[in-house]
Parts: structure tokens; sequence; C-alpha cells
């Protein structure tokens, strides 16, 4: 007698921090608009160490808890998932077995008005992918609605998986800069995957004053390759002078990957009235800054967290008119997730790195 084999390995942590665990377990059915998707690649995220290690560092040595924001044990990480459908539930419509596409990650409930309004990243009730529900770390994901799968086009599907989470996050944070008139200049600080491409993105856009604030050298240079007009030295003495200058003293909005106690203090010092900080960077920090100059300078200062559907949806159109992830992809092989994890919290990681499942 022969007993189907219906289960499917997922690579999971039980405690914080503890490691990732080979773990079986039973394949889904999908029911009602579910889809079931085979992951053909996922893309290790840094945001996927800080939930590994399970907190986001708040200055002076205190801690948001991710177990108290309501992320619950065990978790499979893996957010950046381009997969290819399997089976689906008798309500998702038709479906192309089959079929490659990219996950959208960032679900909610579905039922609140942020999600109604197409801002279902930005639901209190969320259930992303990855985070609060099983991620890519995996051979398969459950995808709780059809909606959430977009056909790639052109792009090549490992390098696709990207987009879901890094390219999303820059998108949407450029996005809300508004339109940038040719005299003026946005500053992105920190140069490293997310500013690389905010600063490629920005150039696409034909953004005509892009500048470049950095600590490393070497990554210095790639904002230049990649577009950037000038780079300075965050370190250097007088850098905001020099970088005011740079600007003429017109800095429209300041994008920050950083996201520290610095950064943030540098950004808005740089932005001029009326401009935006937009703040991506979770390395976290406290702000102290005088509040009438808030007003007085009528500084924006928005925090920007992955994007909307729609997003991902304009951002899927825009990769596939320019070639726009060109960054070092590193493959490797799904069983070494574990591994890959370790290898990106120590830093050892050129450009980005995808787990394949073949
Ligand atoms: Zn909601
Ligand atoms: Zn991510």
């Amino acid at each position: 007698m022969t007993t189907e084999v219906n289960t499917y390995v997922r690579y999971q942590f039980n405690e914080f921090g503890m490691g990732l665990k080979r773990t079986e377990v039973e394949l889904p059915k999908p029911t009602g608009t579910e889809v079931l998707v085979r992951v053909n690649y996922c893309g290790v995220c840094h945001s996927d160490v800080h939930i590994y290690e399970g907190y986001y560092g708040l200055g002076q040595g205190k801690k948001l808890s991710l177990e108290e924001r309501g992320i619950k044990l065990p978790v499979t990480l893996g957010h950046e998932i381009v997969g290819t459908i399997e089976a689906a539930g008798d309500q998702a419509g038709e479906i192309q077995p089959g079929k490659q596409m990219l996950v959208y990650p960032w679900i909610g409930c579905g039922e609140c008005s942020v999600c109604k309004r197409g801002e279902e990243n930005l639901c209190t009730k969320p259930a992303a992918l990855g985070v609060f529900k099983p991620g890519g770390y995996s051979q398969y994901v459950l995808v709780p609605h059809p909606r959430y799968l977009m056909d790639l086009g052109n792009l090549n599907p490992s390098h696709a998986s990207l987009l879901a989470c890094s390219g999303l996050t820059t998108f949407s944070a450029i996005k809300k800069m508004g339109d940038v008139h040719d005299d003026e200049a946005v500053v992105v600080i920190g140069c490293g995957g997310l500013g690389l491409l905010a600063i490629r993105t920005l150039s696409l856009l034909g953004v005509k004053n892009i500048i470049g604030l950095d600590l490393s050298e070497q990554k210095r240079e790639l904002a230049l390759k990649v577009g950037a007009t000038s780079v300075f030295d965050s370190s250097q003495e007088n850098v905001l002078e020099a970088v005011l200058q740079a600007g003429n003293a017109n800095c429209a909005a300041v994008l920050d990957f950083v996201g520290g106690d610095a950064t943030v203090q540098m950004g808005l010092n740089l932005a001029r009235k009326g401009g935006k900080l937009i703040i991506v960077g979770l390395h976290g920090g406290e702000l102290s800054y005088p509040i009438p100059y808030i007003i007085t300078k009528a500084i924006s200062i928005i925090g920007s967290y992955t994007g909307s559907l729609g997003d991902l949806k304009e951002l899927i159109e825009f990769a596939n008119k320019h070639d726009l992830i060109n960054l070092p992809i590193q493959i490797r092989p799904l069983d070494e997730a574990d591994d890959a994890l370790n290898q990106l919290t120590k830093g050892q990681v050129e450009g980005r790195l995808v787990l394949e499942n073949s």
C-alpha cells in the first residue's frame, strides 16, 4: 500500500534568533479565494534580519519587540516571492496553473477603510506574508486572493522577486516626494541596496540633481555610477554646507535610508522650506528637534513603510520599461536559507541574496 506524500518543507524559526529549522508540514488545500503558489525564488531581505532578531532599536538601548507587535512564533520568513500557480480554491476565479507570478506580500485584513483605500500595507490587522503568515523560505506559500499575484511581463524572475520589498519600498518613498522640478535637488542618505536603487530610479525618472551621502567610499562610487550627480562623505567636516551648496539650497526632498538619530537630524537641516523628509531606514533612534522649525520651515516628516498593491503594479510596469534591477544577485538553494540569513546578518553580501527552490 502506498501513502500519498502530502507535505512540503519550509525553513522556520521557533524562537527569535535561534536558527532556521527545516520543518515538514502538511500541504494546504486552497479554499475559497486562496491560491497555492509553488515558490521559485525568494529574496533574503534586511528586514528578515530584524524580524529574526525580534526587535527594532528605539535609541538609548530601548527596543521595540516584534512579539508585542503581534508576530507569532514560529515564523517562516520571506516576503520577496516569485512562484508558479499550483492550485486555487473555487472562488479564486480563472487561474492559470503553471504561470509564474510575483506575489504582493503586504496583505491586510481586506475589510477596513485603510484596505478599501488600497493601502493594505498600512492595515492595523496585518497578515503580511513572511511576517505574520508563512512566507517564501519555503517550497510553497498560500496566498489569500489572486489579486496579490502580478504578471512579471518580461522581467527576469530571480531579479523581479526584489521588487516586492526593496523595489516597492524605494518606489513608494519616491512617489511621496511629488513632482520635482529641474532646479530642485533630491538628497539620498545611505547608499546601500535601497539607496542605490533609489538613485537609479530617480535618475530614470529624470531628476536632475541627485545628491548621495554615505560613509563608505565604495558605496559613494557606486552611487555615482547609478546616477548620483554628486556624493559626499556624511562624516566629513562641514558636510551640511557642502550638500546645501551642491543642492543650491533647494532640496525639495531628502530620502533617508538609514533612519538613525544623526541622519534624520541632517535630513531636517537639509530640506528647504516646504521640503519633505521621507524616512525609510529602520536603524533606530530618537528624534529631538525644535518644533517651531517644523512649522516655520513647513517641513513634512514622512515615514514610508513598504508600498501599496497599486504602487507595485506601477513599479512592475516601470521596471519592464527600464533596466531597473541591475544589482549583483547571488542565488543560493532554498535548503541553505539559514546560512544565507546568517551571511546577510554578518553583512557579508555583495548586492542581494535570492533563494531558489528548484
Ligand atoms: Zn485592513
Ligand atoms: Zn524586505
